[in-house]
């Protein structure tokens, strides 16, 4: 897979300063440009690198701040300040914001499908199609399993008349159901069945087609 990806830059912040005089025309009007590196995956910002730079140049004059003639020290602690002062942007950690979003949205679903599931079979109704998982002679297979009647506690069903080597997301359309066998579950051992993954699926609407 191609992957684009690296470290730009942008300006996160401008600021205009009064309070400081440039030292080539001595105005009091500076700008003051305030330039953030962030990592990036196909131009989304991840989230931002360590790297801050002011750049400071005067609003009159157009030179930069910076004089490498007058003492260093000075100039960067100006510099140093307005690093200090200009907070990260929330955008430079879009990517990372999506990533997690896209987990919590997920958790969430399976969350509710598991509720949904669980719902089902608490209270089965004639039609619900279950999809159950059986381990036989070390090998996993999948069969379909149709509520016919509802007695009391007692749930009948029919099983499909094949067994699927891989996850069915539907019944193959040769499929059908055994009519000769029933298999009688109390709602107890569905629910122990549904907690122990052998139900994957519980399909309603589906099956009230
Ligand atoms: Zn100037």
């Amino acid at each position: 897979m191609f992957l684009l990806y690296g470290k730009r830059s942008l300006i996160i912040k401008r600021y205009t300063d009064h309070t400081h005089a440039c030292p080539h025309c001595r105005g009091l009007n500076l700008d003051v440009k305030v330039e953030k590196f962030y990592y990036h995956l196909f131009y989304i910002p991840f989230f931002p690198s360590s790297e801050k730079f002011a750049h400071i140049q005067c609003g009159n004059c157009g030179k930069p701040y910076k004089d490498p003639v007058r003492e260093e020290g000075y100039y960067i602690e100006l510099e140093d300040e307005y690093e200090k002062r200009t907070k990260n942007p929330i955008y430079l950690y879009s990517g990372l914001i999506i990533v997690a979003s896209l987990i919590l949205f997920m958790v969430y679903v399976n969350l509710e499908t598991q509720k949904q599931k669980a719902k089902y079979i608490a209270n089965p109704l004639t039609g619900d199609t279950y999809l159950i998982r059986a381990e036989r002679n070390d090998s996993t297979l999948y069969y379909f399993l149709r509520v016919v009647n509802i007695s009391g506690d007692s749930v009948y069903t029919r099983h499909s008349n094949f067994e699927y080597r891989r996850y069915p997301a539907d019944m193959d359309p040769s499929d059908f159901f055994v009519t000769e066998e029933e298999l009688v579950y109390t709602k107890g051992e569905l629910k122990k069945m549904l907690e122990d993954g052998e139900i994957n699926a519980v399909d309603r609407e589906h099956s009230q087609k």
